[in-house]
């Protein structure tokens, strides 16, 4: 970098100028305007070097990085994230317990998924339904019959897993690819029993899916919440599948979450979808695609559907409407694809399905599937409890058995290995950096005071953690250097740490600290929960602080 001055009509004006080697010839560049004096000049530059020094600095220091599926629940159960269940006992295989930061993180994820699609929306309303009920529930909804796999174990290498009935003559061991051997067809539902006195008692199954409630009260809801087609239905809570090979860490266990929505529409009304969908691109590999061998390709949402790749408006609004809300929180879209099942995979009922997949550390899987159900279920209960599921239609008089377009539903788990692997990246060799979003951040911000010795300080700091406390999680941490403060919580995602110091006496004003960009500034207390408000919420950036 250089200074240079131009003469324009007898008066002098001072740039900075740069020149770098382009193809082979060197090119100058004029990097900045720096004033008209020589002295004024001189500073300006001084300035322009020390800015991009640094920012060249923070921009070398913190990567992504890819890790894998065991680096990650190494992680977690460090940190307070997760732990295998009863870790004392030696754990349980299917089941996880989450700790202090997970536990945070998890509510984080769920209540932003209910305020994005429950109380973002006037279609939508939530219900809380029980894990056990009723058995004849899972009588109509074909799962005592129809949910069944067989237990296969490979000859060679012992290998336990599940097969279709169908796919059970061709099979082979996944890991090794020897000969499988079948124990025969299970139902990958719990059991229990229901009344404490045996004879008088119930078998009763704990819920494989949330949505059987959601159909079963959908008289009552529809009339409750006054809905009108289209709407839909949302529920967030636990299901438990007996899996015969629980496996890669919380990607398939036995005791899981699920977020789920079943919408509704006039079966009438398949193709009027009235939502603006979201234009996203994404990786798009359709049943055709698959059958060629091909790669998939990036495509815009709104294409796809106009050249009648994904054939329902509703299907390519769900997807949408779901990457959307990965990528409002933070999510990389390159992660994502969308895949369309071939024809082997469909259900019969089923139009067109999609899964919406993500690349996790084991390679491409799904995060959700995107099909219309018909009115398979609300029909199969009707016909068991013999109580009509239909609904008045005001605009056309009718009555109607609605159809599920879309259930637009995934595990709770799922999307916290999505951020998780999302956010994980690295500062030099060991220390870890988590870039989550702050909405879903475990803890909002960490309160610091330079010295603990200095009472007044300490007052401060203790001070503001109180005030931010009443809105947020927040940290007040005295202990070590305030670089090892940092650096424990950039591990755990904090998106912001405030360090109280000697100045903060007199101006009244504190250091915040961004974890991404580890830039810092100066803001009065006074200002301090407002501004952290909107840092969190998004509406500023830590770039538009003065
Ligand atoms: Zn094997």
């Amino acid at each position: 970098m250089f200074i240079v001055k131009k003469e324009i009509k007898g008066k002098d004006y001072y740039y900075l100028r740069e020149s770098k080697r382009e193809d082979g010839k060197v090119k100058a560049k004029t990097l900045a305007y720096l004033g008209k004096t020589k002295k004024e000049a001189e500073e300006k530059a001084k300035e322009f070097k020390l800015k991009t020094e640094k920012k060249e600095m923070v921009e070398t220091k913190i990567e992504s990085k890819e890790i894998t599926i065991d680096e990650l629940a190494n992680f977690c159960k460090r940190k307070g994230f997760i732990y295998p269940s009863a870790d004392i006992y030696g754990g349980l295989a299917g089941f996880w317990d989450y700790g202090p930061i997970g536990a945070e993180l998890k509510n984080n994820i769920k209540a932003q998924w209910w305020k994005h699609h429950v109380h973002g929306r006037e279609d939508i309303v939530g219900i809380d339904g029980a894990i056990i009920t009723n058995p004849k529930v899972w009588e109509a909804s074909g799962h005592v019959e129809n949910f069944t796999d067989i237990a296969v174990v490979c000859k060679k290498c012992k290998n336990k897993f599940k097969v279709d009935e169908s796919k059970l003559k061709d099979a082979v061991c996944d890991k090794c690819g020897g000969e499988l051997e079948s124990k025969g067809k299970f139902v990958p539902m719990f059991t229990t029993q229901v009344g404490p006195i045996e004879e008088d008692s119930t078998l009763a199954y704990l819920r494989p899916e949330t949505a059987q409630l959601i159909f079963t009260n959908f008289k009552l809801v529809q009339d409750n919440a006054r809905l009108k087609l289209p709407f839909g239905i949302a529920q967030i809570g636990k299901a438990f599948r007996n899996e015969i090979a629980p496996r890669n860490f919380i990607f398939r266990v036995r005791e899981l979450e699920q977020m789920e929505i079943e919408y509704f529409i006039d079966p009438d009304k398949k193709e009027e979808c009235p939502y603006e969908i979201e234009d996203i691109e994404i990786k798009l590999l359709s049943a055709d695609m698959q059958e060629k061998n091909s790669e998939p390709v990036p495509m815009k949402i709104k294409t796809a559907l106009k050249n009648k790749i994904i054939q329902l408006p509703w299907h390519a609004y769900w997807l949408s409407s779901s990457l959307n809300w990965f990528k409002s929180l933070g999510a990389n879209m390159e992660n994502f694809r969308i895949r369309q099942h071939t024809k082997d995979e469909k259900s019969h009922y089923s139009t067109d399905t999609w899964d919406l997949e993500y690349k996790f550390p084991f390679g491409w899987k799904e995060l959700q599937g995107i099909a219309d159900r018909g009115t398979y279920d609300l029909s199969a209960h009707q016909e068991k409890s013999g109580k009509s599921m239909e609904i008045m239609d005001d605009a056309s008089g009718k009555k109607i058995l609605p159809m599920v377009v879309a259930e637009p539903s995934f595990g709770v788990e799922r999307a916290f290995l999505v951020f998780m692997n999302e956010a994980y990246a690295s500062k030099g060799e060991d220390n870890v950096v988590l870039r989550l979003n702050p909405k879903i951040a475990p803890i909002k911000a960490a309160i610091f005071p330079l010295v603990k010795k200095d009472k007044a300080l300490v007052q401060i700091a203790k001070d503001i953690y109180k005030n931010l406390r009443e809105e947020w999680n927040i940290l007040y941490d005295e202990s070590g250097s305030v670089g090892r403060r940092y650096a424990r919580n950039d591990e755990i995602g904090t998106p912001f740490c405030i360090t109280v110091d000697e100045d903060s006496k007199k101006k009244k004003d504190v250091t915040i600290r961004d974890r991404d960009t580890e830039e810092q500034k100066r803001i009065k207390i006074e200002n301090l929960k407002d501004t952290l408000r909107k840092l969190i919420s998004g509406e500023i950036s830590f770039n538009d602080l003065k």
